[in-house]
């Protein structure tokens, strides 16, 4: 079916207030009646009660599908039978302002939480899916035949997939709770978001009294092993990994890192765990490069490779710097909001080494038992090079930290052969 394009007519800033019927936001409320829905619709500009759309980064495809004409922008979604697989809270956490800034808690179950407000005409979106699914990796099945693993058919298949609920989250951000997390005011925040996206929310620096924000990045996908009721549950003994992306790594198998390694590893804790009794916990964040981007990573990667001397440790965080202009952008502030609206109140083991995620899922009032490190022996080669600068800069690992000339001395291959 073909839809008609746009016609031209004049443009409808959103800059100011569009009239009435905009219902509403009272962050952290403890029901959804009291909270009002996120109304972050473009065909009805009264009903927007936020900056930006949904979608995430997606939002510009579904413009460049609306200018193809291929998207009727009166399109509003059909959500028969969409309803999350797994009913997630509602938890203490979901009404405690300061514990969830960056995504809203309701996401999830719109269609039931302001039913009343969508027979009404309000567009409202989900902004978190919850669905099941069987994944299959190599390594697991590796584990498998290795006899590291056991298939019980209910975590784990004989075939090697394992069974998990997933859930995706676009971020919602509520300003004055991020601006509190990054420690500046909400006025800073909001005018340094319009000047270094180019001026593209208009609305962040004239209309203040929209305090809810969906910018336009990538969010996070969760998967958990075993009951997702567990993971509020303390008593559960919980495996948690939070990962941010690398997709060269992740999906690609490049060896100048460890996040795969990191990843499937931590998959594997988390089948043994949840086959123990308790819970497994992976959550993806969509942070490529240290939030770099990949194009910032690869330079990177050159410009370590060429320097003189090699690439070697010593001189793994300064390089990025030089590129970057700081050694990592991912700032771990606003990633614990996840864990709270999944009710976690601990964390028995913690796969990871980084003490930034550390800092900031202990500093957000969850409990931290254990933190498992990745295995030797699962370390590329030409990932030592990470691997010990950010040994010597801090991270965990349960064995000493490799001094200065242990940092000069490790060095990773050459670009050429
Ligand atoms: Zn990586």
């Amino acid at each position: 079916m073909s839809v008609e394009a746009p016609a031209p007519r004049h443009i409808r800033l959103t800059s100011h207030a569009g009239g009435y019927g905009a219902l509403p936001i009272q962050w952290g409320a403890a029901t959804p009646a009291e909270r009002g829905p996120v109304v972050g619709t473009t065909t009805q500009r009264s009903h927007r009660n936020v900056i930006g759309t949904h979608s995430g980064s997606y939002s510009v495809y579904r413009a460049l599908a609306v200018a193809a004409g291929a998207l009727s922008r009166q399109h509003k979604a059909d959500l028969t039978n969409t309803a999350p697989t797994d009913e997630i809270g509602p938890y203490p956490q979901w009404s405690d302002p300061g514990r969830i800034v960056s995504l809203d808690p309701w996401g999830a179950v719109v269609s039931q939480a302001f039913a009343a407000e969508l027979a009404a005409g309000y567009d409202i979106r989900p902004t978190i899916a919850v669905t099941k699914a069987h994944v299959v990796l190599p390594e697991v099945i590796d584990a498998l035949q290795k006899g590291r693993l056991r298939a019980d058919g209910r975590i784990l298949t004989e075939g090697g997939a394992a069974m998990v609920t997933k859930a995706a989250i676009e971020p919602v951000w509520w300003l004055p709770g991020v601006a509190d997390r990054f420690g500046c005011t909400e006025a800073d925040l909001r005018r340094v978001l319009f000047e270094e996206t180019g001026g593209m929310y208009p609305e962040l620096v004239t209309r203040s009294d929209l305090e809810v924000f969906l910018p336009p990045i990538g969010g996070q996908t969760v998967y958990i092993f075993g009951n997702p009721r567990d993971l509020a549950n303390p008593d559960v003994e919980l495996t948690a990994r939070v990962h941010d992306e690398c997709n060269g790594s992740d999906v690609f198998g490049s060896d100048i890192c460890t996040c795969r390694p990191y990843l499937t590893h931590a998959i594997e804790e988390c089948i043994q765990g949840a086959q123990r009794g308790g819970v497994g916990l992976v959550s993806y964040s969509r942070k490529e490069g240290r939030a770099l981007g990949e194009v910032t990573k690869f330079l990177v990667y050159n410009a370590r490779k060429r320097q003189a001397g090699g690439d070697t440790a010593d001189q793994y965080f300064a390089r990025t710097e030089c590129v970057a202009g700081v050694q990592d952008m991912r700032f771990q502030e606003l990633m614990p909001d996840v864990l709270h609206w999944l009710g976690v109140r601990r964390i028995h083991r913690l796969v990871s080494m980084s003490n930034m995620k550390y800092d900031a899922i202990a500093g957000s009032g969850i409990e931290i038992g254990r933190r498992v490190n990745i295995p030797d022996e699962l370390i590329p080669a030409d990932a030592r090079v990470e691997m010990n600068a950010k040994m010597a800069a801090g991270y965990f690992s349960p064995g000493p930290a490799p001094d200065a000339s242990e940092l000069k001395n490790t060095r990773g291959r050459r670009l050429e052969p």
